[in-house]
């Protein structure tokens, strides 16, 4: 058989079609990215991870099966497919990636992950996708939730001296002295800092309090927290947790919920652009929108 495959939106290299590539090869098909229209292929897996992008629309006639939160939250691998390390050739990676856990037991209202992947839920260990690479991009989206979990795998990464890339921001709310010092041990992966996140401004004294003990362990410098803006805060919300992480000497990145809102977008283009924030009040910024 012969595969192809479309990768239509993806920021980072595509997990789900890394594994299809390994299990399609197994089976002794012939895979390659899908070439445009005159390319004829038996069958086509298209993902597509945001619901805000275009779609691909020179999809030849052969099947087409489409995947990803871009399309819908249900669509799933099969387990054979799921459990297979991936095809780290198809984007020529040097670097391991993939999920130990699932899911996360909060509920917050602008987030896909509990709706997608429900409650949190162990999946693998490193192993299963570590292949001896010096460097791994963790994708968990709340590696934090189970203590024990985050112990061994960040025992695992400190043994093996694995430099590890955090893609999701950590959940500072559920640190505690031995989570944070195990945490400061493990290599980081040049000089991507070790994420957090803090998108509600009601959670003011728990982020505090997670600070107090992460920066026991780790210089500040280290650190950079994901601001989600636009969900549920105020202008005067937005400023006030930048302005306080800066105090801290911790650097906020803004996540804006709507990049075409005219107010975010600034916002963001003003956290974000560091000689900017460093140099220029908000209130002296001058707005593009
Ligand atoms: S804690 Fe993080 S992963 Fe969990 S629901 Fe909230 S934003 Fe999503």
């Amino acid at each position: 058989m012969k595969v192809g495959l479309i990768d239509v939106d993806s920021r980072i290299p595509n997990l789900a079609l890394m594994k299809l590539s390994a299990w399609h090869k197994a089976q002794g098909d012939k895979v390659k990215w899908h070439d445009g229209m005159y390319d004829q292929p038996d069958r086509i897996y298209a993902s597509k991870v945001f619901k805000f992008t275009s779609d691909y629309v020179y999809f030849p006639g052969c099947e087409v099966i489409r995947g990803g939160s871009g399309y819908d939250l249900d669509t799933k691998l099969p387990n054979e497919i799921e459990s297979q390390n991936p095809d780290y050739s198809l984007y020529g990676l040097d670097y391991a990636m993939g999920f130990t856990s699932r899911g996360c037991n909060r509920n917050c209202g602008f987030c896909i992950v509990p709706r997608k992947e429900g409650r949190w839920h162990q999946v693998a260990d490193i192993d299963q996708f570590w292949q001896g690479q010096k460097h791994l991009m963790l994708l968990d989206g709340n590696l934090t939730s189970d203590h024990e979990h985050f112990i061994q795998t960040c025992r695992q990464l400190i043994d093996d001296k694995i430099r590890t890339y955090f893609s999701q921001g950590l959940d500072i709310r559920l640190m505690d002295d031995e989570k944070a010092k195990i945490l400061a041990q493990v290599k980081d992966w040049g000089s991507k800092r070790i994420h957090f996140a803090w998108d509600n401004i009601a959670d003011e004294e728990e982020i505090r309090r997670g600070i107090e003990i992460v920066t026991k362990f780790i210089k500040p410098y280290r650190i950079m927290f994901y601001i989600l803006i636009g969900w549920d805060t105020t202008l005067e919300e937005d400023l006030y947790r930048v302005e306080l992480l800066r105090s801290f000497g911790i650097e906020p990145y803004a996540m804006p919920y709507d990049k075409t809102d005219p107010y975010q977008s600034d916002f963001t283009r003003w956290v974000n652009v560091k000689k900017t924030f460093k140099n220029v009040p908000w209130d002296k910024y001058e707005r593009r929108n």
